[in-house]
């Protein structure tokens, strides 16, 4: 199987080629692409032997092309968005990782899915934006869609093979989302506003790209993931339940009418969604460790705090909206998280910025991806007047 892994040189990147590299009889990475960070890519590519790469300008471009065929490769380096969905709806590639973070990803993910690829969804953002149209293309395509985020990768593996039927068809009640409460799961309210991006990226069980440990410290990265389940799954926002537990040792889980809830379990190591994903409906090795509950000992769980993390209760809201709402929301936090790690907002100005932002701008339906866009691009004006009346 040909992989086009988009955002190889991430974190997700990263482990998805570690696994691939781990069966070279099964898979072969057909493009690899990286925004910055050319030198790693450079190596990835000297390790890999890809096809095609993917950087984002010109002269980058030119520069890595030399030295790949300095380097013996046939490997083609592309530019920009156009090199991105051509990997990505490449004929001869049979999977594509979807890893690129935020809203840049939406475009190439889609052209993965209307080219009737294997996708595997990392990139939540994109199908957060445009999930109505994400889907209606899921369903006018031949592609398959895999999630990759490890609390939908459990969901799915909890659900039936026909659970596109509907939920109350094959007798789901709820999802149960798992969160573990990020780094600040324990801080007091007024504490949370002196903390620096830093702590905010020191994950206790996960080892993540910036952006999503920012997320998951202020459990907006469970409010998208709230909404990434409404649409993967076809269930209503009331339907999906947060439960944090801080071990992220059960990654999620299903109830049942009957009363029966099937968990997913493993250490949180993101190899074995990604594990999963690539080979469904068959299991590859994947290097991570077993799980020793003994040494684990207990499982915990608590009620999510709405009060000291606004963000999860602003993504809900957006959830039950529907339309536009779900791009403002991601658009303002990318903006608001971007603005906290280069020191110029305090971390409770995140969920300020977005609330400012949906507060603002009145959701509309999205008929089309320029409506979805339109609201992105709207959102992130907003957002940076927002910046430039409060920001530092
Ligand atoms: P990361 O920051 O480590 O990597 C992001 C990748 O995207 C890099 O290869 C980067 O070069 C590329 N990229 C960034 N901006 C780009 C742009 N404008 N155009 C093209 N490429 C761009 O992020 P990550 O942690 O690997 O996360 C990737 C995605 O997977 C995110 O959507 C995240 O929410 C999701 N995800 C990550 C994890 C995890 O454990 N890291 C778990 C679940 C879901
Ligand atoms: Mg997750």
């Amino acid at each position: 199987m040909k992989v086009t892994v988009l955002g190889a040189t991430g974190s997700i990147g990263l482990s998805t080629l570690d696994v691939i590299a781990r069966h070279p009889e099964r898979y072969q990475a057909f493009a690899l692409t990286a925004f910055s960070r050319i030198d790693e890519l450079r190596a990835l590519c000297l390790i890999h032997r890809p096809r095609y790469a993917v950087v984002a300008e010109e002269a980058s471009a030119r520069c890595l092309q030399q030295d790949l065929q300095q380097a013996g490769l046939g490997t083609r380096v592309l530019v920009g968005e156009g090199g991105l969905c051509e990997v990505a709806a490449h004929p001869e590639a049979d999977a594509v990782m979807a890893a690129i973070v935020g809203a840049a990803g939406l475009r190439p993910t889609l052209a993965a899915v209307k080219a009737d690829k294997r996708v595997l969804l990392a990139n939540k953002e994109a199908l957060v934006m445009s999930g109505a149209l994400f889907m209606q293309a899921l369903r006018d395509s031949n592609a398959m869609l895999l999630p990759i985020d490890s609390e939908h990768n459990a969901i799915f593996q909890c659900l039936p093979a026909d659970y596109a039927r509907g939920l109350a068809s094959v007798g789901v009640r709820r999802i149960l989302l798992t969160a573990s409460g990020g780094p600040f799961r324990e801080l007091a309210a007024d504490q949370l506003h002196d903390v620096s991006p830093e702590q905010a990226c020191a994950h206790p069980n996960w080892s993540m790209g910036r952006k999503i440990s920012v997320d998951s410290a202020s459990m907006m990265n469970k409010g998208l993931e709230l909404i990434e389940a409404c649409w993967l799954f076809d269930a209503r926002p009331e339907q999906v339940e947060v439960v944090i537990h801080p071990q992220s040792v059960i990654h999620s889980m299903v109830d049942y009418i009957d009363g029966s809830v099937l968990a997913q379990l493993g250490n949180p190591d993101m190899r074995t969604p990604i594990a999963h994903a690539l080979a469904w409906p068959e299991r590859i090795h994947s290097d991570v460790s077993p799980l020793d509950l003994l040494r684990i000992g207990h499982l915990d769980f608590q009620a999510p705090d709405e009060q000291r993390f606004p963000c999860l209760r602003l993504a809900r809201l957006a959830a039950q909206a529907c339309g536009t709402a779900p791009a403002m929301l991601n658009a303002a936090n990318e903006v608001a998280v971007d603005a906290f790690l280069s020191g110029r907002i305090r971390f409770t100005e995140i969920a300020s910025i977005i609330d400012d932002v949906l507060g603002r701008e009145a959701s509309v339906p999205a008929a089309c991806l320029e409506d979805v866009l339109a609201a992105d691009a709207q959102a992130r004006v907003l957002a940076g007047q927002w910046l430039s009346r409060y920001g530092q």
